[in-house]
């Protein structure tokens, strides 16, 4: 039998358990994420949901905005997560986000989005969601709402603006695992030549997102 993928989930704040819970579904192992060292032979990682302010600074606080750059496995940055991702943040992701896009009054919704399988639509929960703004010639974007992208994939990354976490529909996360298998078979020596960072920011700048 293949043996499972260890999946890291950052645990500082937001949906972890959520996203956890969705990986063991899958299959995967979900490690809880709080340490550099956590992210040790990890074959992906899920930054999730919740308020990019308090995840930044935890990140900081406890040197994981350093040691996640490094990280060269692939990324899924969900709500809170893809704007931690982006380029005025952490500098992974080729794009930028636009916070509470669809307006503070509109704090959640649901759409259902065509996300691009031929399959049924995928219904999606936003609460207070970014949109992607920006976004750079690598960045494919996988499915929109009114023209703004709220899915996308840049290489080893996935990012969305929605929370497929609180839904049973497990496509978005099983995409997601797919894109680990992809890049663990292209070889973990590519891996350890460093992440490609589109405008990574100076060392030490803050992740802050404001409030
Ligand atoms: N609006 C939140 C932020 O800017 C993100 C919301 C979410 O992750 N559900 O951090």
């Amino acid at each position: 039998m293949e043996k499972p993928l260890k999946m890291g989930v950052l645990a500082l704040q937001g949906n972890f358990r959520e996203h956890a819970a969705v990986l063991r579904r899958l299959g995967a192992e979900p490690i809880e994420v709080r340490l550099p060292e956590h992210l040790d032979g990890l074959d992906g990682l899920i930054i999730p949901g919740g308020e990019s302010t308090a995840i930044g600074r935890l990140m900081r606080l406890y040197g994981l905005d350093e040691a996640v750059r490094e990280f060269g496995g692939p990324i899924f940055g969900t709500c809170a997560g893809m704007i931690v991702l982006d380029r005025d943040h952490l500098g992974l992701g080729d794009y930028t986000t636009r916070r509470n896009a669809f307006g503070r009054q509109v704090r959640s919704f649901e759409a259902d989005l065509d996300v691009g399988d031929g399959d049924e639509p995928f219904r999606a929960v936003f609460i207070r969601a970014p949109w992607l703004e920006e976004p750079g010639a690598d960045v494919e974007v996988l499915a929109e709402v009114d023209g703004h992208p709220v899915l996308a994939r840049e290489g080893r990354l996935l990012v969305a603006a929605f929370h497929p976490e609180l839904t049973d529909d497990t496509r978005i996360h099983e995409r997601f695992l797919n894109i680990v298998r992809e890049e663990t078979r292209v070889g973990s020596t590519e891996r350890d030549t460093g992440a490609k960072v589109p405008g990574l920011p100076a060392q030490g700048a803050e992740i802050n997102v404001g409030a």
